[in-house]
């Protein structure tokens, strides 16, 4: 079996400069010029989105390249001088950490991968259980960057099924307004779609591969295999350089931050797949957000389908009590009350609408008018009074139908799967 070290790395960057997968970048160059041969593209690793700690998009890097156990200091060293002269040091909350994991270790660290996926870890019990295995680690400043070095080293290679490009800005660039033209954009997006996927958010007009922040990051495309994700970049036409690209393989788009779970069992900041029935009738509230109340055996909770969701709303809007359906999303506390924050919404069973309406007249047919609340009905053509009538009710058709729905391209995770992948996924088996 060969030999491989798997080098963890998180917590390098700020709101106000860098980006983790940069300072990867530039390790990874480092490593192949000193000769150490990668064994797998660099992987972009996203953990609980729900985490409070993070930057941004929760991310954290592993980089795998082949090597022998009396190389670990040399490599130890480039990795250390790395971190020293890109990361961002100088901002609170910059917190780098370094794993360094042996083939032989990683399995160890697995469940750390899958935990740090929903729940939140604490250092110490990180670098403890990197003691009971021996892995070597190196923490800055408060080191929590160990958490997610930890979770990026030891991720299970099965789970990490998407790629994405991502290119980067000439230094002189960073900080400035990114030059990307939006009709490119929308055309690569046509063209290889649905290999590729979240370019463009159609609903908001608004182009989704390049980043808001003052960090290096041009523009990343995110894809189903690695030749697309290149394929995307390469189609875009930037108004600016690119520096360099690097093609990363990821976790995004593999809904792993979803924990099932029954009503009672919904904790704040956590993710989950909760199934229920719609108990009471969606209510709209100023700002324009859709809450709906569900319930199941156990409790019931508030799901909320947020303004930025855009035209999601409409469906959520439309749920009676009675509907089944499986909500996706983040549990947050509001007002004291538990609410998700829906991500993802699948219908699986529409109730009957029946509405009370007027019966038909015996003699004419035309529907009668009510003579007052418990009263009865008249018909005003044939003169006819029956106090004993009651209201009839009668089944409309629903404007929404079963199915999956999912919030706009622009309110999406990075963790959630989009719709248009769902079965190409399954076709295409990596690890
Ligand atoms: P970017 O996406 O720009 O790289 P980020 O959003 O990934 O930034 P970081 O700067 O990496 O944010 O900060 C996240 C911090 O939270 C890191 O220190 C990481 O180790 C830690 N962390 C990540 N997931 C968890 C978790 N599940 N429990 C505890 N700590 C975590």
């Amino acid at each position: 079996m060969l030999r491989f070290l798997r080098i963890g790395l998180d917590d390098t960057d700020s709101k106000k400069a860098m980006c983790t997968t940069y300072v990867a970048a530039k390790l990874l160059e480092r490593l192949q010029r000193e000769g150490y041969k990668p064994l797998d593209y660099p992987w972009l690793v996203r953990l609980n989105p729900n985490c409070p700690y993070k930057t941004r998009g929760n991310a954290a890097l592993a980089l795998t390249v082949e090597a022998k156990p009396a190389e670990l200091d040399r490599i130890v060293d480039a990795a250390v001088s790395i971190v020293k002269e890109w990361a961002d040091l100088g901002a609170e909350g910059t917190d780098p950490g370094l794993i360094f994991a042996w083939n032989n270790q990683v399995e160890g660290l697995r469940e750390i991968y899958w935990r740090a996926l929903t729940e939140i870890l604490e250092i110490d019990e990180v670098k403890e259980r990197c003691d009971e295995l021996g892995v070597h680690y190196i923490t800055f400043k408060e080191g929590r960057g160990v958490v997610g070095a930890a979770a990026a080293a030891a991720a299970d290679p099965d789970s990490l099924a998407t790629y994405e490009a991502i290119a980067y800005r000439v230094p002189s660039k960073w900080g400035l307004e990114r030059g990307v033209e939006e009709s490119s954009v929308i055309e690569m997006d046509k063209k290889t779609r649905p290999y590729t996927f979240d370019n463009y958010d159609y609903e908001k007009k608004e182009v989704r591969i390049t980043p808001h922040t003052p960090c290096p990051v041009l523009a990343g495309v995110r894809a189903i295999t690695p030749a697309h994700a290149e394929e995307g970049l390469k189609m875009t036409r930037f108004l600016e350089p690119i520096d360099f690209y690097v093609v990363f393989r990821t976790n995004q788009a593999g809904d792993l931050h979803y924990v099932p779970a029954r009503i009672c069992e919904v904790r704040p900041n956590t993710s989950y797949i909760v199934k229920g029935r719609v108990y009471s009738k969606p209510t709209t509230i100023p700002g324009g957000h859709v809450l709906v109340t569900i319930e199941d055996e156990t409790g019931r909770l508030t799901l909320a389908a947020y303004e930025p969701t855009g035209q999601f709303r409409r469906i959520v809007e439309k749920l009676i009590p009675g509907d089944e359906v499986l909500a996706y999303g983040a549990v947050k506390i509001k007002d004291s009350d538990l609410t998700l924050n829906l991500e993802k919404l699948a219908i699986l069973k529409l109730a009957a609408l029946m509405v009370r309406t007027a019966p038909k007249c015996e003699l004419c047919g035309r529907k009668m008018k009510s003579m007052g609340r418990e009263k009865g009905y008249r018909c005003k053509r044939c003169g006819v009074r029956r106090p004993d009538l009651t209201p009839a009710l009668e089944q409309h058709e629903r404007k929404i139908s079963e199915g999956v729905y999912e919030v706009c391209v622009s309110a999406r995770r990075h963790l959630t799967m989009p719709l248009t992948i769902k079965s190409l996924l399954r076709h295409h088996k990596h690890g």
